[in-house]
């Protein structure tokens, strides 16, 4: 079965042969994998020594989103969020329920927010601290780019909080270059095509270290992960950890560095994303974005305006010819979406393009523009 999802994504058979062990996650051994992990993921970041450090959470991206908020913006505190798409709205809830005040700044999930837009809602707010921003929104597959919005940021003297987790490892960005950068998280089933079962956050460490008492929550507390490992050592894991998906990430970061890092891994996902964004357009459907504004992530398509067009029946007739896409989507109107991301390939995509028109003849969908 190929996965055309945005996570979890198609892995290498290599990444999922490193799950089939028992593992001791306090081994010896193993703390040297894993303290070794934490440095690879620093240098991925662009993060530096002594500057950066990197903290990870067993679970999902939801977990160390809600870490990051929790450690970084202090009870009762406000932060911005740029809400142009279905993972900024559940970032608004986390932050909701975690008891943080938040500044909602509406925007269209069709285009990234603006530097100007961000900087007219830091300045109608002088009680803001943080910003709080989707790099690649999976709703709709957008980008908002940090490297524009992170200036208007720091020119403001706020402070930047990144849920870079269907970007991170792909789209361009390095810590080195953003001060105003608290905190960047991500997961090990996304674009580092590992398996599910951790969040990572890479963290200033003056931020983490200013940051205790915050969070109101041990499990969630980044300030804590980061505390543990100065007492317990860097190979250390507080609870038990997800240890075979860390075993898989370990190979999954090797696959990434022979392919060539963060531009080899962008420059495939983007030649996905074209191939597919001109394919369904040969077959007669509609993109959701312009081709100015898609990112390589996803690739969202109006649903056919045709009365014979049904999403999960779509969804079964493309899982007979061996391709699987989402049974669901996350914008305002009816689309499907199609990821680009993990271990595919441009021909991949090809192969999806040519399975998705055959699904459409079965089902007899002629009218394929949107309604
Ligand atoms: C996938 C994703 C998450 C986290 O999703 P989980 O299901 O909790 O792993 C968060 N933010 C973005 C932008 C995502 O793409």
């Amino acid at each position: 079965m190929l996965l055309l999802i945005p996570g979890p994504v198609q892995t290498r058979p290599e990444t999922r042969a490193a799950m089939a062990q028992d593992i001791a996650p306090w081994d010896l051994d193993f703390r040297a994998v894993y303290a070794a992990i934490r440095e690879r993921v620093r240098a991925i970041a662009g993060g530096r020594e002594g500057e950066h450090a990197t903290l990870p959470l067993q679970g999902c991206g939801h977990f160390i989103m809600e870490a990051a908020i929790r450690t970084f913006v202090p009870p009762g505190g406000k932060l911005l969020i740029p809400q142009n798409g279905a993972y900024a709205d559940r970032a608004v809830r986390l932050a909701g329920e975690a008891g943080r005040q938040v500044v909602a700044l509406p925007g269209p999930d069709t285009r990234p927010v603006t530097a100007e837009e961000i900087a007219a809602a830091l300045a109608a707010d002088p009680a803001i601290s943080h910003v709080a921003m989707i790099h690649n929104e999976t709703g709709s597959g957008i980008v908002n780019d940090p490297a524009v919005i992170g200036p208007a940021v720091r020119a403001a003297g706020r402070r930047l909080i990144l849920d870079s987790v269907s970007a991170f490892g792909a789209l361009p960005f390095s810590l080195a270059d953003h001060p105003e950068v608290d905190v960047v998280v991500f997961t090990s089933g996304k674009c580092l095509e590992g398996l599910p079962g951790i969040g990572f956050a890479v963290a200033r460490i003056d931020r983490v270290e200013a940051s205790a008492g915050n969070a109101g929550s041990w499990s969630f507390d980044l300030s804590d992960v980061y505390q543990h490992a100065l007492k317990a050592g860097w190979g250390s894991f507080r609870f038990t950890p997800a240890v075979q998906a860390l075993a898989a990430f370990n190979v999954a970061l090797d696959l990434y560095e022979q392919e060539g890092g963060q531009p080899a891994r962008h420059a495939r996902y983007r030649e996905n994303a074209r191939v597919f964004h001109e394919g369904v357009q040969a077959l007669g459907l509609t993109p959701y974005l312009e081709w100015r504004h898609q990112g390589p992530v996803i690739v969202t398509v109006h649903q056919p305006a045709d009365p014979n067009f049904a999403l999960q029946p779509f969804v079964d007739a493309l899982k007979r010819r061996g391709v699987l896409i989402s049974n669901f989507w996350n914008t305002k109107v009816p689309t499907f979406r199609v990821g680009c991301i993990g271990a595919v390939t441009p021909e991949d995509m090809r192969g999806a393009l040519a399975a998705m028109g055959e699904a459409l003849e079965e089902l007899g969908v002629r009218r394929r523009a949107p309604a």
